[in-house]
């Protein structure tokens, strides 16, 4: 239940977005690099499916032998480079066999990956992945396989030598190099404090400090109106059946994917903003290890909730690993049932209305988040009492109860 990330390692891998500048003949060769990579997608899809039905194997080595004789029948896949074209038929494996090991594991429906996808000429945004015989960083520019000159926006440092880069289109047409690159750890002076946090939908994050409670930023609630008129726009401006969409369609879809980005942005900002504080004020962290499908029900607002907290998780996990804390996520059933103080576990869920949780057990009272997020801490093997002195004497600390029982 509990996962661990030491200090002293290196941080894993993480990718650093950047914006292009792409001249139309560049844009031109990214499409039709993208089209042949779609439709090697779309062959795997078919043969897999066949595959399938057939109980016979469709692993990586004769997706490879298909693309082998594919680009030998067909000048116009040699036309193209082979390195994203490989890439495309390990991506597809890659999801494929996820795909299949869900169903093994007898996972139920809904949270089983599905098998790979057609991609549709029209409604998939072009993306395709280099790996490092594919691209080169010449002069600040990124040139890859094919021949293919990019200007990169460097808005901010690479790290390191990038080990692999996707070149993608956004919703607004809008050109990004997402280059991974392979990070060390920036330590951060020790605190002796450890936090508990609980996710929300009233409160974006609910903590054991009271200083470090996140307030719900309704990024996505002040922009549901907009999105909802954009949206009633695009239906009365939706094409009949067969027909080409028109230029009014288009562009109300583009302002939707407009305030969807701008959305997205703000979260970010403000997850990534209070992931550097909650990072830098604490060495342990006891996170809840959210699943969105446990609020998402029918209203926006608990979709734009469930889409803020998804981004501030990400956000933290992300800096606690870059500054090497102790991220433990702790498995989130019944937090709202049990009591930080005794233990004690109540019979049924509070209702999400009910803000305070009462013990029958031993009369504690207090707010129920700030609840939860004590019973984080006592789960990853912390003390909430002490949550300010975990390490005495520089002696670190020990979990004093088996990760992956439920503490009672
Ligand atoms: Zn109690």
């Amino acid at each position: 239940m509990a996962t661990r990330q030491g200090v002293g390692e290196d941080a894993g891998h993480a990718r650093y977005t950047y914006r292009l500048r792409v001249s139309s003949t560049a844009g031109n060769a990214l499409l039709a690099e993208w089209a042949r990579c779609r439709w090697i997608w779309n062959e795997c899809c078919a043969r897999s499916k066949k595959a399938y039905a057939d109980q016979e194997a469709c692993g990586p080595a004769r997706l490879d032998k298909m693309l082998t004789e594919a680009r030998a029948a067909n000048t116009w896949l040699r036309d193209g480079s082979s390195v994203p074209q490989q890439q495309t038929i390990r991506d597809f494996a890659k999801s494929r066999s996820k795909a299949l090991k869900d169903i093994e594991d007898r996972l139920p429906q809904r949270q089983r990956a599905g098998m790979p996808k057609h991609k549709k000429k029209r409604s998939t945004a072009p993306s395709m992945n280099y790996t490092q015989r594919g691209f080169r960083l010449k002069g600040g520019r990124l040139c890859i396989a094919g021949g293919i000159d990019l200007t990169v926006v460097w808005s901010r440092e690479l790290p390191g030598p990038p080990s692999s880069v996707r070149v993608y289109r956004d919703s607004l047409g809008h050109w990004y190099a997402s280059f991974v690159v392979k990070t060390t750890v920036e330590s951060l002076p020790a605190t002796g404090r450890a936090i508990g946090i609980d996710w929300g939908v009233r409160e974006s994050a609910t903590t054991t400090s009271d200083a470090h409670d996140l307030v719900h930023a309704q990024h996505g609630g002040n922009a549901a109106q907009r999105l909802a008129r954009y949206q009633r726009m695009m239906a009365r401006r939706r094409p009949k059946r067969g027909r080409p969409t028109s230029k009014g369609y288009r562009e109300a879809k583009r302002q939707a994917a407009k305030v969807h980005k701008k959305v997205a942005r703000q979260r970010q900002d403000t997850s990534r903003k209070w992931a550097k504080r909650v990072v830098t004020d604490h060495d342990v962290l006891a996170v809840e290890d959210f699943r969105p499908k446990f609020l998402a029900k029918t209203t926006m607002a608990r979709k734009a909730a469930d889409a803020a907290i998804g981004a501030t998780k990400a956000a933290l996990i992300e800096m606690g690993r870059k500054h090497g804390r102790d991220i433990r996520l702790v498995h989130p059933a019944h937090t709202t049932m049990d009591c930080a103080q005794c233990g004690a576990r109540t019979k049924h869920a509070l209702p999400l209305s009910e803000r305070t949780y009462t013990c029958v057990t031993c009369g504690a009272v207090s707010p129920r988040d700030k609840n939860s997020a004590r019973v984080m801490l006592i789960r990853a093997g912390l003390n909430p009492a002490g949550a300010d002195r975990v390490r005495a004497a520089g002696r670190p600390v020990r979990s004093r109860r088996e990760p992956g029982i439920p503490f009672r």
